[in-house]
């Protein structure tokens, strides 16, 4: 979606190509509806525009056309309404930006000669005001989602951070009353703590992944971008992992190439995307089986691939992989613990790294995910 600076550049542009005029400028009325501040000038418009908001009663060109028909200015030196037409021109014309009735500002264009702009150009103007209007709302409209999303996601991020210390401190409680800190348990205190603790396990993995799926979408992450030794990441979530895979019976290995590579990104975000694919895989494998991850460069992309023999997903999850808080049927059915946050972050990152993410996968077979992503080369 376009910004509405790059909207309203576009349209002054367009105006003056499309009119053969000599400049062409967009006013916008400000919350008030009773002044007018510029939008974007271009031609010999560009520069004589003042960007201080001007009262309406001192535009009488806009004010005639807001109030209704366009405004045509034949020569500016026998008008009296023509006290903002650029020094450098002589015709005018203007024309209302109205969009679902309502008023957004003034479209103009200007012309060096007398009587440059005949019906038809009127007629243009008009036509190119309606759509300039529509792409005007949208654009305020996309900003001021955008606005939202951002205080959302600061709004996520500031509460999911405040839930981490009682949920640390709730989950050492119930421990140490486990141990036995607290006096002897019955058999039935015994079950209840024991499934408090599950449940505070849950709790404090649920706060973690909406941690870091706030902070992938966080716009000053950006900032802490840099280039990353991708092997160094792939072998820190295979190490990270090994004991879990050791513990279960299923093999993990890997077979990774090209020391030195290094993507753009942050470290803790790649190493959050290899974590969460590895962790996923030895999750989902059961006993016996094995997990594989690979990598290989091609040309200017990077492949990193994980591959499991596991519980595979069902051709209809797919599609819903990558949405928070979704999970298969078949890993609900497995009995183990997560989520589904994993996947959400996992594409975000990739995306916000300019790569790709793939899966491939049939159920009782096993999966691969694949990870595409641009190599960062020093010399640009
Ligand atoms: P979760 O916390 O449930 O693992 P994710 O977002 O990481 O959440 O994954 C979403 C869902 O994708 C999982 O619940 C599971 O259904 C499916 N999935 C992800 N990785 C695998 C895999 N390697 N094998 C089978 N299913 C997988």
């Amino acid at each position: 979606m376009e910004k509405l600076e790059q909207v309203l550049d576009r349209l002054v542009a367009g105006v003056q190509t499309a009119l053969r005029g000599d400049g062409a400028a967009v006013r916008l009325l400000n919350g008030d509806g009773r002044h007018l501040v510029l939008g974007a000038a271009s031609g010999l418009a560009a520069g004589r525009e003042g960007t201080e908001r001007v009262p309406l009663e001192g535009c009488p060109l806009d004010e005639e056309a807001l109030a209704g028909a366009p405004v045509v200015v034949v020569d500016a030196r026998d008008d009296k309404r023509a006290a903002c037409v650029p020094e450098q021109c002589r015709a005018a014309v203007c024309v209302s930006l109205v969009h679902s009735g309502e008023p957004v500002g003034t479209l103009h264009v200007y012309g060096k000669k007398p009587g440059s702009f005949d019906e038809d150009d009127v007629a243009s103007l008009v036509a190119l005001g309606d759509l300039g209007a529509a792409a005007i709302a949208s654009a305020r409209a996309a900003n001021a989602r955008e606005k939202l999303e951002a205080s959302k996601a600061h709004f996520v991020r500031v509460t999911t951070h405040e839930l981490r210390s009682p949920v640390t401190v709730a989950q050492s409680l119930v421990r140490g009353v486990l141990k036995g800190y607290a006096g002897e348990l019955s058999e039935k205190q015994m079950d209840v703590f024991t499934r408090v603790a599950g449940r505070l396990d849950h709790l404090e993995n649920l706060v973690n992944d909406l941690l870091s799926l706030a902070a992938g979408r966080a716009p000053e992450l950006a900032e802490k971008e840099g280039p990353v030794m991708l092997r160094a990441s792939v072998g820190r979530a295979v190490l990270l992992f090994q004991p879990r895979a050791d513990d279960k019976g299923v093999s993990l290995r890997q077979e990774t190439c090209c020391e030195g590579l290094v993507i753009w990104g942050t470290e803790e975000g790649l190493d959050s995307v290899f974590s969460n694919l590895v962790s996923n895989a030895v999750k989902y494998t059961p006993s016996g089986g094995r997990v594989l991850v690979t990598m290989r460069a091609t040309g200017d992309e990077v492949v990193v691939q994980v591959a499991d023999t596991g519980i595979g997903i069902p051709a209809e999850a797919i599609p819903h992989l990558f949405e928070e808080f979704y999970r298969a049927p078949n890993a609900k059915a497995a009995d183990e613990a997560g989520t589904g946050l994993g996947l959400a972050i996992v594409r975000d990152l990739v995306e916000r790294y300019s790569g790709t993410i793939d899966v491939d996968s049939e159920e009782g077979k096993g999966s691969t995910f694949t990870v595409t992503l641009p190599i960062y080369r020093f010399d640009g």
